[in-house]
């Protein structure tokens, strides 16, 4: 059988991989001139490879890794010593090497029993996130489910929280001290106080990098070297991958019947491909709004998808340094600038600038995640220089309601100048050059019509049940032989290949029920 994916990020690769073993007849339509969707590599400064969005690898099921034999295709994780560092207001910070009896916690008026809750509530969170685990194989799964499984094994404030509250709500049932809760902030993608935050740190809680259990790492050569073994293993088993392919429209036949069929790929260069089945990784606004014509599907289907409710977003800033900048609390610590290191504002700050996004503001200041992968990575860089890769979790999705521009950047990157100073004094004079990958950047670079890191939303109104289709099962559509395979289908974002291994089994099931039904006739 002939299957057309649209879009090449790495759940379409995931799928293609799985699908041309099982001998499909496979191509690839990618619209950028390379694949990797948001998980790529970049030379952004010249020859500094740079993973320009997703930086950290822990997602990618292990499953994956070996059926699609990734690392014989390139793929080398690795984790750093140490794991993280987190630098708080007022000279707080965690330290956690990767021997956990070297671990340091220093912060303000802790006590024993902050201290006694920071464990049990860390020790829950990776126990409710490898409950989940196995949910996201079963795309019939739903919110309930879980809660149930938490209840079941003795999670109760976690069954509670997960969908209905904030990580602030959940962190006080364990500790009061505000230094460790704007420390647990972090975990979160989005702002602690907002409702579905438990839900995303338990999702990224399932990380396994390297075999461990909660473990996030680095891959040589950047994320993108995920796609790029991704895209090796595909072709390896004969699929075709045509980049700077933009697909223009799915076809449908039979539109407003029962019938109507996805009969194949119209590209923006005017030529069509027919297929027998077409499976989507774009986003689902993208998907519905933009490559299918309404007739296809039923009325009013997809009205939702026009008003996905959101005003924050995630961005980036890329650092080509000089020199490294001295951060003051990791010379103190000797730290040796490998690993994760985070910097978080203090609670107060968080909930004021939740609301400042929400009205589109900038918030003022900003929870940063980054790494040097140059410390620990020489193909990333010319011997000797370094770049800072940085995650600024939360932006305004468009500034003040117009698209982020070249010029309006500078907003972002004032920003995180002014936060990394709070922590290394010296950073502007490290600074070589400084990039920024802005909310419309995701929209307009990475093809992202919702700006979203995971496409879609990953709150309550988003996930599990309701992240599928209205109406359909698992990775199916109101057209049958098309399918969704992206992070904005069951069980949502990160470069975990989790929609694409799932989608994979459906297009599967449904070309064994078609040859059946076609014997049968
Ligand atoms: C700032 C940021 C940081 C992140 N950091 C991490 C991280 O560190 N670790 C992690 O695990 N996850 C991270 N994520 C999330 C993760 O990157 C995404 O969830 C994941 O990469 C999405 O993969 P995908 O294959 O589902 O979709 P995408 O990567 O979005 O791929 C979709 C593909 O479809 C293509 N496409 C779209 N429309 C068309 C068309 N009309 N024709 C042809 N092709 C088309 C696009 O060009 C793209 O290549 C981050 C996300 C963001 C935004």
């Amino acid at each position: 059988m002939k299957v057309g994916i649209v879009g090449g990020g790495h759940n379409g690769l995931v799928l293609a991989g799985y699908l041309a073993k099982d001998h499909f007849d496979v191509t690839v339509f990618e619209a950028r001139h390379r694949v990797g969707g948001l998980c790529v590599n970049e030379e952004i400064f010249p020859g500094h490879i740079i993973s320009t969005v997703a930086t950290y690898f822990g997602m990618l099921r292990r499953q994956i890794i070996e059926d699609l034999e990734l690392e014989d295709f390139g793929l080398e994780a690795y984790l750093t010593d140490p794991i993280a560092v987190l630098l708080l207001p007022d000279g707080g910070f965690t330290f956690a090497p990767r021997d956990s009896s070297r671990t340091k916690i220093s912060v303000p008026d802790l006590t024993a029993a902050d201290l006694e809750g920071w464990k049990r509530f860390w020790s829950d969170m990776a126990k409710a996130a490898q409950l989940m685990s196995p949910l996201y194989h079963q795309p019939d799964s739903t919110q309930q489910e879980l809660i149930d499984i938490l209840r079941a094994d003795g999670l109760h404030n976690f069954a509670d929280y997960v969908f209905d509250g904030s990580l602030l709500e959940l962190t006080d049932l364990y500790f009061k001290n505000r230094y460790l809760k704007a420390a647990a902030a972090a975990c979160a993608p989005g702002f602690a106080c907002d409702k579905g935050t438990v839900y995303s740190c338990m999702h990224y809680g399932q990380a396994q990098a390297c075999g461990v259990q909660g473990g996030w790492g680095l891959v040589k050569g950047g994320m993108g070297a995920v796609s790029e073994s991704l895209e090796r293993s595909a072709l390896a088993r004969g699929v075709k991958i045509r980049t700077n392919a933009r697909v223009a429209a799915i076809r449908v036949e039979n539109q407003g019947t029962a019938n109507k069929q996805a009969t194949g790929i119209e590209l923006e260069d005017g030529s069509f491909e027919p297929f027998d089945i077409v499976v989507s990784n774009a986003d689902p606004v993208t998907t519905f709004t933009r490559l299918l014509d309404e007739r296809a599907l039923p009325k009013n289907w997809g009205s939702s998808f026009k008003n996905i409710p959101s005003t924050a977003s995630a961005g980036k800033a890329h650092i080509l340094l000089k020199r490294l900048p001295k951060f003051t609390q990791l010379e103190a610590l000797g730290h040796n600038y490998a690993g994760i290191i985070i910097i978080t504002p203090s609670i107060d700050d968080i909930i004021a600038d939740a609301k400042r996004v929400e009205r589109l503001e900038m918030p003022r200041s900003l929870m940063m995640t980054m790494a040097i992968p140059t410390v620990t990575d020489t193909t990333v860089a010319p011997p000797g220089e370094h770049h800072l890769n940085i995650d600024i979790h939360c932006l305004p999705i468009t500034d003040q309601g117009s698209a982020w521009t070249e010029q309006s950047k500078s907003k972002i990157r004032q920003a995180v100048m002014a936060s990394l100073k709070v922590h290394a004094p010296d950073i502007e004079d490290a600074v070589e050059d400084v990039y920024i990958v802005s909310p419309t950047d995701i929209q307009e670079r990475f093809g992202v019509a919702t700006s979203l890191c995971w496409h879609l939303p990953m709150t309550s109104d988003f996930v599990f049940e309701k992240r599928v289709l209205p109406g359909c099962r698992g990775y199916g559509t109101p057209i049958e032989n098309l399918f969704i395979c992206g992070s904005g289908a069951f069980a949502g974002g990160a470069v975990s290949g989790v929609a694409g291994y799932n989608c994979a089994k459906a297009a599967k099931e449904f070309a064994r029920r078609a040859s059946l039904e076609a014997l049968q006739r």
